[in-house]
């Protein structure tokens, strides 16, 4: 196959969505051998190849075409597409998927010691962040008139410097935001990664892999939380169990030999299963309950 026929995939080379996004095209299949500080990486049994690049080159590669798709953070395609849209130039990459991990938010934190009260108490103030149009057009649709300080790193500090009297910053659990005395007071952005594709029609043969691929990864996200279940009941029961399956399309029932009142029910849960909902289950009447994770499915 020729190097033009070759999906090319950029992710984060090392950071916080790095072992995610490679996790996710491994459970979808792919193979790949990737080296110390290699910077791309072959797939062995797809035409898919990796490029493994700083996150926030991510949305340019895709919208120049250098690569077909892109796993990144919301947050940073976000903040392109209105920089991109302030530029005067229209966004050109296209969100595909909205993916399961990198969760975080981008939010206004202030300083402890920092009388709150409402979006108005940030008039007039800096506020230090790496996501200056996010955080502008929060202003703007907040009618808040304040100081934009773009900053390239190290936020969180900036308040302590002197620099700023609020961050916008990403937080996920809130530690970092503890350890330097900020509280959080205005979500601006609720994230996760994302799949981005090139808006460029591609030839036949990639265009194929890039919806086998968009398949898979809908299969590998459905089952995380899918389950399995199996158990025994008399057929009196049924109408009662299928009520307490959680999230289950029609399961299937199977005659148990020699009972002819008794039945086996296989299910597809599509959501977790709590011990609470086999505790209910077998007060119904059910017995030998099984429940066991799903692995791959395709509808
Ligand atoms: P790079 O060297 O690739 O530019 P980076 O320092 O910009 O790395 P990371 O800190 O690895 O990036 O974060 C990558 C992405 O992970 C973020 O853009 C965001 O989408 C997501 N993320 C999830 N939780 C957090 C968090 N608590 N802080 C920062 N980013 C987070
Ligand atoms: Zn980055």
């Amino acid at each position: 196959m020729d190097e033009q026929s070759r999906l090319k995939v950029a992710m984060q080379k090392s950071g916080r969505l790095t072992d995610f996004s490679t996790d996710l095209l491994v459970r979808c299949g792919l193979k790949f051998s990737r080296g110390k500080d290699q910077l791309v990486a072959f797939g062995e049994n797809m035409p898919l190849d990796l490029l493994f690049v700083r996150d926030d080159d991510i949305p340019d590669l895709v919208e120049e075409d250098v690569c077909d798709l892109g796993l990144v953070g919301l947050n940073v395609v976000a903040e392109k597409s209105l920089e991109l849209a302030a530029k005067g130039h229209p966004t050109r990459f296209e969100i595909v998927r909205a993916l399961e991990f990198g969760r975080c938010r981008l939010s206004i934190a202030v300083p402890e010691n920092f009388s709150y009260d409402g979006v108005r108490s940030l008039a007039g103030k800096r506020i230090a962040t790496t996501y200056p149009y996010l955080l502008g057009k929060f202003l703007t649709d907040n009618g808040i008139d304040a100081e934009i300080v773009t900053l390239s790193g190290a936020v969180e500090i900036a308040p302590r410097l002197g620099r700023a009297d609020a961050i916008c910053d990403l937080v996920s659990t809130g530690s970092t935001l503890l350890a330097n005395r900020l509280r959080e007071v205005e979500k601006v952005l609720e994230s996760h990664a994302v799949l981005i594709r090139t808006p460029v029609a591609l030839p036949a043969s990639k265009g194929e892999w890039v919806e086998r691929l968009l398949m898979r990864i809908d299969g590998v996200q459905q089952v995380r939380e899918s389950k399995y279940i199996m158990l025994h009941a008399p057929r009196s029961a049924l109408p009662a169990i299928r009520k307490l399956l959680p999230g289950s399309e029609s399961p299937t029932i199977i005659p148990l030999e020699g009972h002819p009142d008794r039945v086996a029910v296989h299910a597809v849960c599509r959501e977790n299963v709590f011990w609470e909902t086999l505790e209910s289950l077998k007060a119904a009447g059910a017995s030998a309950l099984l429940v066991l994770p799903v692995e791959k499915m395709l509808a």
